[in-house]
């Protein structure tokens, strides 16, 4: 007979939920949309709940850690960026915490190619022209043009499991790559890419010969026509290669004026105010971001100002927001699916009960 284990979660992460209620557990669900009070949650710990289940609104730290003391055995996530959980608290209190990497890479490394083409073929712009009844004519370059992507080059900042899709999705539309990564640098699938481009060239599907390489950051910032960032968020102290601001005014000012900027990272990766005064000022040509440094996006934000419109694509942190992605109870495609799944082994003591051998757990070093 299996132990009645208590969950909280603080959203409704959909079907998956029924596995656990299937295995006898408790399940108690916050049920409105927006994330609840931190106080609620605390309440919940002190209560004795064994497992939480946590999204990036939820600031995950001491003072949580603290109220489940004694009963909290596991956080899981449900995203695979994990800022909101500190993580020396964590490991202070051995209280592990999983992520859902893997099951969401290829959606949003396609989301943010997505991002990057709408920007800079303004099809949000052309599409307004159309609903707004503005498309009076057809004309060789008026109204306005947009700008290709097909046979560009992009500089990759981040490879790790989402770089790495999206430089898989850039090789279709033959990109030259500058790819920059000061922690992981993946040599095997970076030569197996280059290999593919010279096979696209040699049969003839490319009519230009491309290539990729890895290079310093401010190489790729200058030589790039798109700069898509793909790194986690990660502060003064938690690291030697902090991202924090990693896009700023001195960085903004290394991109070509013709450049476009894609972040689909964590919005504090990029300073607003110096990115705004970017598109004000023609710094730069664009850029189009999911997320931002406070969601969500206020509605003074520089970001909104409605002469740059026609060049700042906003999306409300929807780069992981596809049906399969979000909800598949398969651990192996799902971020519901994977989240349940890291909970389990914790609470069931899978892999032997050695926490360190729990695939979905991110702070193992607590644990060895
Ligand atoms: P990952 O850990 O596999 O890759 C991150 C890479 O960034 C690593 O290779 C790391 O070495 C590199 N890196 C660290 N510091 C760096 C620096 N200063 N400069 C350049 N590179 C640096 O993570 P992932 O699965 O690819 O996800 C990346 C991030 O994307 C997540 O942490 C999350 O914040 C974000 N994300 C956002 C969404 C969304 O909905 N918008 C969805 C998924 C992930």
């Amino acid at each position: 007979m299996r132990q009645k284990f208590r969950v909280f979660a603080t959203a409704d992460i959909g079907e998956s939920l029924e596995l656990l209620r299937q295995r006898g557990y408790e399940v108690e669900v916050y049920p409105h949309p927006e994330a609840p009070p931190k106080k609620l949650i605390v309440e919940k710990l002190k209560s004795g709940i064994d497992a939480l289940i946590t999204t990036l609104r939820d600031q995950v730290d001491a003072e949580l850690f603290e109220a489940g003391k004694g009963t909290l055995k596991v956080v899981a996530q449900f995203a695979v960026g994990f800022d909101n959980i500190n993580r020396a608290d964590a490991d202070h209190c051995k209280i592990p915490f999983t992520n859902t990497a893997d099951v969401l890479t290829e959606a949003t490394a396609e989301f943010a190619f997505f991002m990057m083409g709408a920007l800079a073929r303004k099809m949000w712009t052309a599409e307004h022209l159309t609903r707004d009844n503005q498309w009076g004519y057809w004309h060789p370059y008026l109204p306005f043009l947009g700008d290709e992507v097909t046979g560009k080059t992009i500089a990759i900042i981040g490879t790790g499991r989402i770089g790495l899709a999206m430089i898989k999705k850039c090789t279709g539309f033959d990109m030259d790559m500058l790819c920059y990564d000061p922690a992981y640098q993946n040599h095997d699938y970076i030569n197996a890419i280059q290999e593919m481009k010279d096979l696209r060239f040699a049969r003839g599907l490319s009519s230009e010969k491309t290539s990729i390489k890895y290079v310093e950051l401010d190489e790729a910032l200058k030589n790039a026509d798109f700069v898509s960032i793909h790194v986690p968020l990660l502060r003064e102290g938690e690291t030697g290669t902090p991202t924090y601001h990693l896009i700023n005014e001195r960085t903004l000012h290394m991109m070509k004026p013709t450049a476009f900027l894609v972040n689909t990272s964590r919005g504090p990766v990029v300073d607003e105010q110096a990115l705004a005064r970017a598109l004000k000022e023609n710094w730069i040509a664009g850029a189009a971001l999911d997320v931002y440094e406070r969601e969500p996006l206020p509605a003074d934000s520089p970001l909104r100002d409605p002469s740059i419109a026609d060049r700042c694509r906003l999306y409300p942190h929807f780069a992981s927001a596809a049906r399969i992605t979000r909800l598949s109870p398969d651990p192996n495609k799902g971020m519901a699916g994977r989240c349940v799944q890291g909970l389990i082994d914790v609470l069931e003591k899978n892999y032997g009960g050695d926490i360190t051998k729990m695939p979905y757990v991110v702070n193992k070093e607590a644990f060895r």
